[in-house]
């Protein structure tokens, strides 16, 4: 039925075409009835025919070009033997290239069930195939019978004879019987023949029986002129195309394509061509990624095709490099040219993933041009024989793969033995460098390649000093000592890695990603390598000049630039360090120098600074890692990589890369996208722990260990980073500086006079003991970061007087040489406004560090003075003393006093102190003052401030008695309370400190960093401060990371109460729509007003949670808001929100908006706040202890991660 409708179809090109390539590039790729080219190979039709047909179908043509056959009826089936993958595979995996035909004529095809018809058939047959086509002239056939498949040939009268498969049945009907019988007989014996082939290979290699080569790629693809997808297999150097996956696995195909004809082109996103001479296949795959791999897969078909197997032949004379060293897969056409090992395609894929300093992959049949007569000959002598005698030495049965082993099995597997090394026979000298190199240097001169295998792949340098000046290195050697052999695999193996076993992820081997191969070159001078710190200056007839390549990873110095053999070689993956030497620091003008891996150093030189600062950039760039690239921007006079340990995790070292500039530290940590600047001088604590083993570096949020794993390039960072991190000079920004980029010296002395001496009489003007001053600041010059200054050990006017000497010395004074004068000038302006602004106008002109240092020395004077009552020190008195000290002028002009004075009197003018600034000052002013009156009372210490804070609740049993110092912030305190109850602060409980408003009913958590004895002294006598959790903590932190920008609005339940004016006036709950932003917060009558109703600045309002009762709020969800203006005066209002969420989030953007995004500590802050609170009340002894071996530090730390406190109670 079918073939009744196809007819008419195609009787349009029932005239033979000519199927020349000619006909076939003519024809356009778009647009053209199908049936043409349909014609010239096969036709859907057919297709959909033998689709109908039910297995096991004998498949033919819908139609005969030869006009109709005589009708007969269908012959009956004989039943078919169940076929076996093997069986069907085996066709597929036959590659002899273009068998010559053994048979070929006309026959008839009987045809397809349903049909009458006979079919003239042109059947050829070859060693490989029984195929049948349209006419003798087609180049693809309709249908093709593996040979190896065809199981019996019966003769079944009337001339015809039926070729019966495992699977299929095909009925032919030859001219005569003497042509019947003639191919029965030819069919027979090559089946024959095909048997007992595969039989005698099944006996040679037993272990490789069943374990056919499958296809490279199969899949579905779309054909042009077929309504059904096709399968398609591309299988060695043909591509076959099936009628659907059943076929493929039986292995009767439509037909195949020899690649040795095709070229492949892609079209657009899905579609390419695959073209041969005789006919364009126009595929479309699924997927644009699809048709990449199609295309892939056919273009290596094709390479495969175009091959000669020539030197494969070669190579296999050999027994052993028969099959594939990895896995045992017969034939393995592939090889490893630097281990000599014969691999099988799959496992040379995994091989490549391994890296070409682990192993180079080239075909045995394509890349020709490398299989040197040398190198074809280093594979007879080691092989794979020789080759797994050392690197398979000891693989133990369950880790090896077989040819059946999947690709993560074979990855697996190739990591472990060529990478690791893990299965590789040590050499004895394994781990003694040294002899290593002398043993690799006597072998090459022999023809032992044994030998030289074991000790390069152990770890003898390939390209080791020998000491013989005529031959410096092993491939000279062997060259001198004419060893051929040896020359060809120690060249291969120049840039190969020596295998190790990785602690931790292998895989991830942070330089096995391939470098940037940068290339550069030129001359240069340079010293012989050294394995110490280069001590001295080195003179300019010291260095000899070489010329200098950079190119594929290695840089290679010559004699000169005719020489072709290096006189040595550095490999970029090696160089852990570049540290570019300031200038003349040696006879040549800029030199710099390389570390590597095997702690040796290289000093390199230039006249030129340019074209030292070239080879310099080029240098960096072929060694540091990609992902470190932002590094190579800076102006870097060091750089590299080093190992850490960073935060509370000590447990494994990663790989950073680092650089520092000026007193920069630059760092790409393993896990972060951006390198992340550490500045030096604003380090809080640097040391170094054991034996220059680890350097600590203490920055305000975190704490890092950077580990000395070799000593040549860790002893260079520390000295580095030492003098990087200390004062420079006697300038202001050099100086070590704190957080605001106020010296640390400046710092230390104000907060100590703070605490103690703003009382002590005649302060600043008293001269404290000369020596004594000398000697502290020498020390507080040398290492601020270092000194504490206990009251009892340090007299306040030797630290007053080291103060004033500071600024007496510094190298440009405070205000500036450039600047000084203005200053002064300025004291004659009449006009007060005037000399403000004249005077806010030169503060804007100082450097950062001079303007941030003398707002915080004008800020501890201005104290100072408020306490002239007792230390007799008002204003005046302080300007006379500081004038000259700050103008450099010796007391020789008057105006630098006045200055002073002015800056004092006029502090919060010129230097734009707000309100809330104002008060907190005041507020610890206060808190002084009521200290200093309770010590000279007698009733308190001197510094101490006792009062009641509350574990959980306010009752008698969670009461804890805390001296509260100056500079005691709210976490400490509450690290303070919990300690003494022994509570374990755990990762997401948020102990907090709250201030708790009885009265109100409202509460609030203080802020970490808030001071805690101002606060104290507001509390009124129905407030109290409470540690506890703060439960909704988490999912604030959540919220604010989850949201956009940092403002919110919405409705709130708005009420007023204006105690005030006295009133008690209570105007109940509206709503209001409220916008909070980074500054205000506004009141709107309605969502659609445009002009606020109200405008409170957020840093004025103090926010409680909860509100009292009484008030009946509308809900539960509400809070107390208190707000105090210029004029001090104060506002009290409340604010309720319909859902638990909503309230969080209000008050998750008020703390926010508040604190400047920080809502709580980091861990790392955390330690750091534990640390100050303990350095306050023990001195100088760390929480963790930082002097130690690793083991000591990472049990410390482990104990202070569940425990934050124990460690103060051993101390
Ligand atoms: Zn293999």
């Amino acid at each position: 039925m079918v073939a009744l409708h196809l007819v008419p179809s195609f009787s349009v090109c029932l005239l033979p075409v000519p199927h020349g390539a000619g006909q076939e590039d003519a024809e356009p790729v778009t647009g053209r009835p199908r049936s043409l080219r349909a014609n010239s190979l096969f036709s859907e039709d057919e297709l959909v025919e033998d689709y109908y047909d039910a297995p096991p179908a004998n498949s033919g043509s819908s139609w005969s070009d030869n006009g109709p056959s005589p009708r007969l009826p269908a012959p009956a089936f004989s039943g078919s033997s169940p076929g076996t993958l093997g069986d069907g595979m085996e066709g597929t995996a036959a590659t002899a290239p273009l068998s010559p035909t053994i048979k070929a004529g006309w026959l008839d095809k009987n045809p397809p069930q349903g049909s009458y018809i006979y079919q003239k058939r042109w059947v050829k047959l070859d060693a490989d195939y029984l195929r049948y086509f349209d006419s003798e002239k087609d180049a693809y056939s309709k249908r093709f019978i593996p040979v190896s498949s065809i199981s019996r040939v019966t003769s079944i009268g009337d001339q015809k004879f039926e070729v019966i498969t495992n699977n299929r049945n095909f009925v032919f009907r030859a001219e005569s019987d003497a042509d019947r019988n003639e191919w029965i007989r030819t069919l027979q014996q090559i089946a024959e023949e095909r048997k007992s082939k595969a039989l005698e290979r099944t006996l040679m290699s037993p272990t490789t029986s069943g374990a056919a080569d499958p296809a490279d790629k199969s899949g579905f693809l779309e054909l042009r002129g077929f309504k059904h997808k096709l399968f398609v297999a591309v299988a060695g150097d043909k591509v076959f195309l099936y009628k659907n996956a059943e076929d493929y696995r039986l292995g009767i195909g439509i037909t195949y394509i020899e690649m040795n004809v095709g070229n492949v082109k892609e079209v657009d996103r899905r579609g390419f061509d695959l073209t041969t001479p005789y006919r364009i296949f126009s595929f479309s795959a699924d997927s644009d990624q699809e048709k990449e791999e199609w295309v892939e897969a056919m273009q290596q078909s094709i390479a495969e095709a175009l091959s000669n197997s020539e030197v494969a032949e070669r190579i296999w004379v050999v027994e052993s490099n028969r099959f594939c060293a990895d896995c045992g897969s017969p034939k393995p056409d592939w090889a490893s040219i630097n281990l000599c090992v014969v691999i099988c395609k799959r496992c040379a894929g995994e091989h490549r993933g391994l890296g070409p300093g682990i192993t180079k992959v080239r075909s045995l049949k394509m890349d020709r041009k490398v299989w040197t007569e040398e190198l074809i000959e280093l594979f007879h002598q080691i092989g794979n024989a020789v080759a797994n005698q050392f690197w398979a030495a000891n693989v133990p049965p369950s880790e090896a793969i077989n040819p059946a082993s999947s690709s993560q099995e074979r990855r697996r597997f190739l990591i472990a033995k060529y990478r690791e090394g893990k299965y590789r026979r040590y050499h004895p000298l394994f781990g003694n460098q040294e002899e290593l190199d002398r043993a690799l240097c006597a072998a090459v001169t022999t023809s032992d390649l044994a030998e030289t295998q074991a000790l390069l792949f152990c770890g003898a340098a390939v390209t080791c000093a020998t000491g013989d000046p005529q031959c410096p290195t092993p491939l000279a050697l062997a060259e001198k000592s004419g060893q051929r052999l040896q020359m060809e695999f120690l060249l291969h193996n120049k840039n190969s890695e020596t295998p190790r076993l990785e602690v931790g992820t292998s895989e991830e081997k942070p330089y096995s990603v391939p470098l940037p191969s940068v290339t550069h070159n030129g001359f240069l001078y340079k010293t012989p390598s050294m394995a110490k710190p280069v001590g001295e200056r080195k003179g300019q007839e010291e260095f000899s000049r070489r010329w200098c390549t950079l190119q594929d990873g290695v840089l290679s110095y010559y004699e000169n630039d005719r020489n072709a053999v290096p006189n040595g070689e550095i490999k970029v993956e090696e160089i852990v360090c570049l540290v570019n030497n300031p200038p003349n620091a040696h006879g040549i003008e800029s030199t710099f120098e390389i570390y590597i891996e095997s702690e040796r150093l290289y000093l390199f030189g230039l006249e030129s600074p340019d074209s030292a600062r070239e080879w310099l950039k080029s240098i960096a760039k072929s060694f540091v890692h990609p992902r470190a690239e932002e590094l190579l921007a800076l102006d870097f006079e060091r750089i590299g990589r080093l190992h850490y340990k960073g935060g509370l995790n000590l447990e494994r070292a990663k790989e950073g890369w680092f650089a520092l500039a000026g007193s920069t530290l630059h760092v790409c940590f393993e896990d972060s996208e951006r390198q992340e600047p550490l500045q030096l001088r604003k380090l809080q604590e640097l040391s170094i722990q054991g034996d220059n083993e680890v350097l600590v570096l203490v920055e305000r949020r975190r704490t890092l260990y950077i580990q000395g794993e070799r000593k040549l390039d860790f002893l260079g960072w520390v000295h580095a980073i030492q003098k990087a991190a200390g004062s420079a000079g006697d300038t202001l920004s050099e100086q070590q500086l704190t957080e605001s980029d106020v010296p640390l010296l400046v710092d230390r002395c104000i907060d100590y006079i703070t605490q103690c001496g703003l009382t002590s009489e005649g302060i600043y003007r008293k001269s404290g003991q000369n020596s004594k001053t000398t000697s502290l600041l020498e020390m507080l010059r040398r290492d601020a970061r270092s000194v504490r200054l206990k009251e009892g050990e340090h007299q306040v006017d030797d630290v007053a007087n080291t103060l004033k000497r500071f600024f007496r010395d510094l190298g440009d004074g405070l205000f500036t040489r450039q600047w000084g004068q203005d200053w002064l000038r300025a004291t004659a302006l009449e006009d007060e406004e005037a000399k403000i602004s004249e005077y806010r106008r030169l503060l804007g002109t100082l450097p950062t560090v001079n303007r941030a240092t003398l707002k915080a020395l004008i800020n501890h004077l201005f104290r100072v003075q408020r306490f002239s009552g007792e230390n007799q020190m008002n204003t005046h008195n302080l300007a006379i003393v500081f004038g000259p000290t700050l103008f450099q002028t010796d007391g020789k002009d008057y105006k630098a006093g006045r200055v002073v004075e002015d800056l004092i009197s006029h502090y919060v003018k010129i230097f734009n102190v707000n309100d809330q600034e104002m008060k907190k000052q005041q507020d610890e002013i206060m808190a002084i003052m009521k200290m200093r009156e309770a010590a000279s009372s007698g009733t308190q210490q001197a510094g101490d401030f006792i009062c009641t804070v509350y574990l959980e609740e306010k009752k008698t049993e969670a009461e804890q008695h805390v001296k509260i110092p100056a500079t005691m912030t709210a976490e400490e305190l509450t690290f303070e309370i919990l300690d003494r109850r022994k509570i374990v602060m755990k990762e997401k409980d948020y102990w907090s400190c709250f201030e708790v408003n009885e009265r109100e009913e409202a509460e609030r958590p203080l802020h970490y960093s808030e001071k805690v004895l101002p606060i104290l002294h507001c509390l009124g006598t129905e407030s109290y401060l409470v540690v506890k959790k703060q439960m909704s903590m988490e999912n604030m932190l959540i919220y604010l990371a989850s949201r956009v920008g940092d403002c919110k609005h919405g409705m709130m339940k708005f009420r007023e109460e204006r105690n005030l004016l006295g009133l008690g006036l209570s105007t109940g709950f509206h709503d209001r729509y409220f916008i909070l932003n980074h500054t205000c917060l506004r009141l709107y009558k309605e969502v659609r007003s445009h002009k606020p109703e109200k405008e409170w600045p957020v840093r004025n309002l103090k926010v409680y949670l909860g509100m009292k009762k009484k008030l009946r709020p509308p809900t539960c969800w509400g809070f107390t808001v208190f707000y105090e203006n210029e004029k001090h005066e104060k506002q009290q209002w409340y604010l309720c929100c319909d859902t638990q969420a909503d309230l969080r989030e209000w008050f998750a953007t008020f703390l926010h908006v508040q604190n400047g995004g920080a809502l709580w500590p980091s861990e790392t802050s955390k330690v750091r706040a534990s640390r100050s609170q303990q350095d306050s009340r023990l001195g100088n002894i760390s929480l963790i202890p930082l002097r130690g071996n690793e083991s000591e530090m990472r049990n410390s730390v482990a104990a202070f991660a569940t425990d934050p406190l124990t460690l103060l109670r051993n101390v």
